[in-house]
């Protein structure tokens, strides 16, 4: 198999030449961190190729005086996705008025469209191939599928009908298949959202926006008829600590602000002490602050107090709160109110804890929305996983213990950050990779089979890959539908009809 000649450029950064094939990474997860780790393995490659062609120099110097990565091979990367189509998160999780931020699949698809890139959709690793057999068949494995558990509030009550994760809110309002029979009950008055980062704003916004504004963008057909039918009028966003360790961000909490037919509800008392304290901080956290004690205290001008004057739906922070029961109904069917501990703060800045006062409060409500992080978990019992944090150990993206095995994304952080964020650390991994490639840590002296030796598994376990020219089928038909519809696409809610449009 080793049919091609390549330069492997030691340590010490002497190029040694040799033949073998080339050096194949396997991806687990088409997120972003799936993508942009494929992107910068290919990416510099292609800086590589340009620059180096035949002559074995770059930018006139002898390619063994640069360091690496310019020395790397033509790494060939397949990506496997659990789901028939791509993009993770960026499909199933960004908001779908939110739709700017998904321009980042313009350039996860260039990278799948790459000639040695491939994607292999509706293939659930660890349960249609395990990861020793990944280990067996590619040079390297990059762990890259996120956090898809979410953190339980731990308290009773908690799984009584009509409180959900947020996780399951969101996979439910973006077409996540998994979600699609979630039907939350829309019919109570008022909805109370535990965590306040950008999810919970995001459900938030969900839950309040006018159908005007949400029947333009890509949220499902089901998800908008429930929310046309809502009778909620008030959602509440508590948080455990104060406005000044608030987890959201000034954009999303501006779009609450303007936000058509609402006005804010805040509590004053939550923001004494915050004036004075918040001339301390660094500039991000000071604007938002300001943005909140704004948004509580000041009087609105007439312009604003019309506004809130005509609005017919509320939203409002509630502070120093940390859910201790989910109440049920007299007939026990379903969630009728939350009691919420009430907290002080001990210490102070993004570091101050909330300490419980004894104090304890009950706010009526028919809908509960747990938004206090994702999670992720295990999928395969022979890799290290570290249950406390719910990532994977690693060591800049080096699986500890586990040789040839890397971690990006979400499951190598933690579940935070944004797309941004994760660019980062997924580059990180790949460079990480490529120095353990260029050092000899890694070994790709001998030939892998890559998916040659994986598919023939898949088949014998009956399990179909789809490949990325499939997933651009059902992204046609489902552009087609929104066209119909006029949203910018109708997304199909099964797998069975995702493979089905993939096969016709
Ligand atoms: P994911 O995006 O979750 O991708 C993981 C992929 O792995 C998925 O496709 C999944 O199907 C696949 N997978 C899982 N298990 C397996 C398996 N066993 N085998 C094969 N494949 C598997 N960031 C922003 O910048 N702007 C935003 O507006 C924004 N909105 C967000 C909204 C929500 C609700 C959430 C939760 C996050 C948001 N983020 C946003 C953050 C952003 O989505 C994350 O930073 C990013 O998606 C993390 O990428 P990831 O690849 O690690 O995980
Ligand atoms: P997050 O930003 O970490 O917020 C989690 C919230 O839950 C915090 O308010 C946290 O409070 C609270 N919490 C955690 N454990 C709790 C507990 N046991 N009891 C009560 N409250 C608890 O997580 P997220 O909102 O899931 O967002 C994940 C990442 O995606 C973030 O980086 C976010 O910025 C990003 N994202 C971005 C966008 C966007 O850019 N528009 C949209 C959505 C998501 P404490 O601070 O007290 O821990």
């Amino acid at each position: 198999n080793c049919s091609r000649m390549w330069k492997l450029s030691g340590g010490d950064n002497r190029v040694h030449l040799g033949f073998c094939s080339p050096p194949k990474v396997c991806i687990v997860g088409a997120g972003p961190a799936g993508f942009y780790t494929a992107q910068h393995l290919i990416k510099v490659l292609t800086f590589y190729l340009l620059f180096v062609g035949e002559n074995e120099k770059l930018l006139g110097f002898p390619v063994s005086l640069f360091p690496p990565p310019y020395h790397r091979q033509d790494v060939e990367v397949d990506i496997y996705e659990r789901l028939p189509v791509p993009f993770g998160l960026v499909r199933f999780g960004v908001a779908p008025d939110h739709p700017e931020v998904k321009n980042v699949i313009n350039t996860f698809t260039q990278t799948a469209q790459h000639s040695r890139c491939s994607f292999y959709g509706n293939v659930n690793v660890g349960t249609d191939v395990s990861v020793k057999e990944l280990q067996q068949a590619y040079h390297a494995v990059v762990l890259s599928y996120g956090a898809e558990g979410n953190r339980r509030m731990g308290v009773p009550g908690e799984d009584l009908a009509g409180v959900h994760a947020a996780k399951d809110f969101v996979g439910w309002y973006n077409g996540l298949p998994d979600n699609r029979k979630l039907h939350p009950d829309l019919s109570c008055e008022t909805a109370v959202i535990l965590g306040q980062g950008n999810v919970a704003l995001d459900v938030a916004r969900i839950l309040l926006s006018p159908m005007d504004m949400l029947k333009k963008t890509d949220i499902t057909q089901p998800a908008l008829d429930l929310l046309a039918e809502s009778r909620i009028r008030r959602v509440l966003i508590v948080g455990r600590r104060g406005p000044m360790q608030i987890a959201c961000t000034i954009k999303e909490v501006r779009e609450m602000v303007n936000l058509p037919d609402t006005r804010p509800e805040m509590v004053a008392a939550d923001f004494k002490g915050i004036a004075e304290a918040v001339k301390e901080v660094p500039r991000p956290r000071k604007r938002l602050t300001e943005l909140l004690l704004k948004t509580a205290l000041d009087v609105p001008t007439e312009k604003e107090q019309e506004k809130r004057s005509k609005a017919s739906r509320v939203w409002g922070f509630r502070f120093f709160r940390s859910p201790v029961e989910v109440l049920p109904a007299p007939d026990l069917s379903r969630a009728a109110a939350i009691r919420l501990a009430v907290n002080r703060l001990e210490g102070s800045g993004e570091g101050a804890s909330a300490v419980p006062t004894g104090e304890v409060e009950d706010v009526p409500c028919g809908l509960v929305i747990s938004s206090i992080g994702y999670k992720s978990l295990p999928i395969d019992p022979l890799l290290p996983f570290d249950s406390r944090k719910a990532i994977v150990p690693n060591t800049m993206g080096r699986v500890q213990k586990t040789a040839g095995v890397y971690c990006s994304g979400w499951l190598k952080t933690g579940p935070t950050g944004v797309i941004g964020t994760t660019m980062n650390n997924s580059f990180d991994t790949a460079r990480a990779l490529l120095e353990d490639m260029d050092s000899g840590a890694l070994d790709v002296s001998s030939a892998k089979p890559g998916s040659q030796g994986v598919t023939p598994l898949l088949e014998k376990r009956g399990v179909k890959p789809v490949e990325f020219s499939d997933w651009e089928k059902i992204d046609n038909e489902e552009i087609k539908r929104g066209v119909a519809m006029g949203k910018p696409r109708e997304k199909l809610l099964s797998v069975d009809e995702m493979l089905h449009v993939a096969r016709t």
